[in-house]
């Protein structure tokens, strides 16, 4: 009743009311997402979402990481995951239930061995590990050791050998999941929107800058990592994110042309998009060269304004690409892929340069 009466009061938010009333006795689920930038971790964290639901338990959701711990809510909206399965925002948890359920003194980190070797089981060591954890204001105090896979098919050995009413939460060290996302977790995508604050400052660009009109949006991820990462790919089956392409049986291979397209393919690709589809705007997201006027030479006959952002925060690019009528990506990258899969659940197009199916 007192619950009630604050939160008709307005003095509790909703998510508070909702966590209360809903420790899970199945177990959670939490994990860092340690390894790479935002495309990284977007992959790893559908595998999450997919590794959670089949072991039945709630996911955390962890923050995303940068220099510094992004609460998930900032970026995603939590109401659509729940759609697909049982989720609590990691601040609200640790609020909430780890005073209770997961006290400092009986906090333990999962740490994969096969051979019982513990030297790589301390979860705090070096960054991201170290302030990811800190900034949750978590401590490990022991750690379990698993070799179990996180496939579907391990589902019941991890419930067998981890029950919930012993482990009520599981910490992992990186995401229990694989890079690149496995096939079957791309359609997870769907239940991932963006939060009304990035889908505002989307809009707001594209009402300002792209008049509201349809256009064509591409990403050239050509900065100097990258340039270095696809020296190495020749005749490598899969490089990051490459399936998304070349699709997961691995009987086709990387070219360096996949990866790091040249300036050529990038005008005859996009200024055939651009013919196709009429568009008058082309909108560029890099994280180095925009190519902006090479671009708008090339188009010049068809009037075409070339547009780059370079936005304070790498998402707006993201959201701005996922809006395009047609959009143009890296088959190696990412990137394009978390574009590529939020066109998918709308049925809007997408092309990858030097890459025909
Ligand atoms: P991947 O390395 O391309 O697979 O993608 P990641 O997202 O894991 O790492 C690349 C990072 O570079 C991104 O997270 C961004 O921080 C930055 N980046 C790459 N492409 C772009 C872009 O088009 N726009 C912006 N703003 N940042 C980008």
């Amino acid at each position: 009743m007192a619950v009630l009466v604050c939160l008709l009061a307005g003095l509790l938010p909703l998510s508070w009311v909702q966590a209360e009333a809903q420790w899970d006795p199945h177990g959670y689920i939490i994990y860092c997402p340690c390894m790479g930038r935002f495309g990284n971790q977007a992959e790893h964290f559908l595998g999450a979402l997919g590794f959670a639901k089949s072991v039945d338990r709630t996911l955390i959701l962890p923050p995303w990481r940068t220099y510094k711990n992004i609460p998930f809510d900032e970026w995603f909206q939590v109401d659509p995951l729940k759609e697909y399965h049982r989720v609590i925002l990691a601040e609200d948890f640790m609020r909430e239930f780890a005073p209770e359920h997961w006290p400092p003194g009986e906090r333990k980190g999962w740490c994969y061995s096969h051979s019982g070797d513990t030297s790589n089981c301390d979860m705090k060591i070096g960054n991201p590990f170290e302030p990811f954890w800190t900034e949750l204001g978590v401590d490990f105090d022991d750690y379990v050791l698993f070799n179990i896979g996180f496939d579907n098919m391990y589902a019941n050995a991890w419930k067998e050998r981890f029950p919930p009413e012993k482990y009520p939460v599981m910490a992992f060290k990186g995401a229990p999941a694989s890079f690149p996302v496995k096939e079957h977790h791309i359609a997870l995508h769907h239940y991932l929107h963006w939060s009304e604050a990035i889908q505002g400052e989307a809009s707001q660009v594209i009402e300002k800058h792209l008049n509201n009109q349809p256009f064509v949006g591409i990403h050239l991820r050509n900065g100097i990592d990258w340039v270095n990462a696809c020296q190495h790919v020749e005749g490598m089956t899969e490089f990051m994110a490459s399936p998304q392409c070349l699709g997961y049986s691995r009987e086709k291979t990387v070219i360096p042309e996949l990866c790091l397209p040249s300036t050529q393919e990038i005008l005859r690709l996009t200024r055939k998009v651009v013919m196709a589809t009429g568009v008058k705007f082309v909108f560029v997201a890099t994280d180095r060269h925009p190519l902006t006027a090479e671009l708008e030479s090339h188009l010049q006959d068809q009037k075409v304004k070339v547009f780059h952002l370079d936005p304070w925060l790498p998402q707006i690019d993201l959201a701005i690409l996922g809006q395009s009528m047609h959009f143009i990506g890296n088959c190696v990258s990412s990137f394009t892929s978390f574009v590529a899969r939020e066109r998918l659940r709308e049925g809007k197009p997408t092309s990858y340069w030097t890459f025909t199916e």
